[in-house]
């Protein structure tokens, strides 16, 4: 699988909004998009006209980068969300905020998701009492997500919980800090997620 090697913070600066891909730094001035919100390279700052098709393509990258997924990832949970009953576009998002990986992270359990994710292949969460370590894996209503008892002194963690009031815990999340443990209160539905995205733009982009 190919893996983006640069800086993150460009990807922030391509899509025009933050991305939050980098833990805490996001939160503060040092911020590349607080300093320099254009996108990068040398013709970052002159005018752009995307078509229409540049502009359903940019909305696939920004969500895809914002998950951490490859081209094949994102296109392959699309077709599963096609398959699926009810609104394709809706579908697709509860379904990348389901995943493992996203669940750790909007726990506060890590600072990225790309951090949740190493987090979860080095095997350091439970899923209703059992080890997973796979990022993509599903989670449902009822499930209880926890930090493995050995891992709960792993620094990075520890501080991720303490940063966590800087942002907030979902409504579909029930957090107990003190326990390590995040219960699926419900699935998350599309309101629950409040980043700008346009899911409709991507539903149209692969049923060109
Ligand atoms: Fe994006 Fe975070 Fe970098 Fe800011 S610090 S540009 S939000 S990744």
């Amino acid at each position: 699988m190919s893996r983006y090697c640069d800086s993150v913070c460009r990807l922030c600066r391509r899509e025009n909004q933050k991305l939050f891909l980098k833990g805490d730094r996001c939160y503060t001035e040092k911020c590349s998009f607080e300093r320099r919100g254009y996108p990068p390279g040398q013709h970052g700052q002159g005018r752009k006209k995307f078509s229409e098709y540049g502009i359903q393509l940019r909305e696939k990258q920004k969500i895809k980068r914002m998950y951490g997924l490859s081209e094949t990832q994102f296109r392959r949970g699309f077709g599963e969300a096609a398959r699926h009953k009810g609104v394709t576009g809706n579908v697709m998002i509860s379904n990348l905020e389901r995943r493992l990986d996203n669940v750790t992270y909007r726990s506060g359990f890590a600072n990225s998701r790309s951090q949740a994710r190493q987090l979860v292949r080095h095997g350091h969460f439970l899923v209703n009492g059992r080890r997973v370590n796979i990022p993509s894996f599903l989670v449902k209503k009822g499930d209880v997500v926890e930090v493995h008892e050995k891992s709960r002194t792993t620094d990075s963690i520890r501080y991720a919980l303490e940063s966590v009031k800087r942002r907030e815990v979902p409504q579909w999340l029930d957090l107990d800090m003190g326990a390590f443990k995040s219960k699926i209160r419900d699935l998350p539905a599309r309101e629950d997620v409040t980043a700008p995205m346009e899911e409709r733009l991507v539903v149209e982009l692969y049923s060109k």
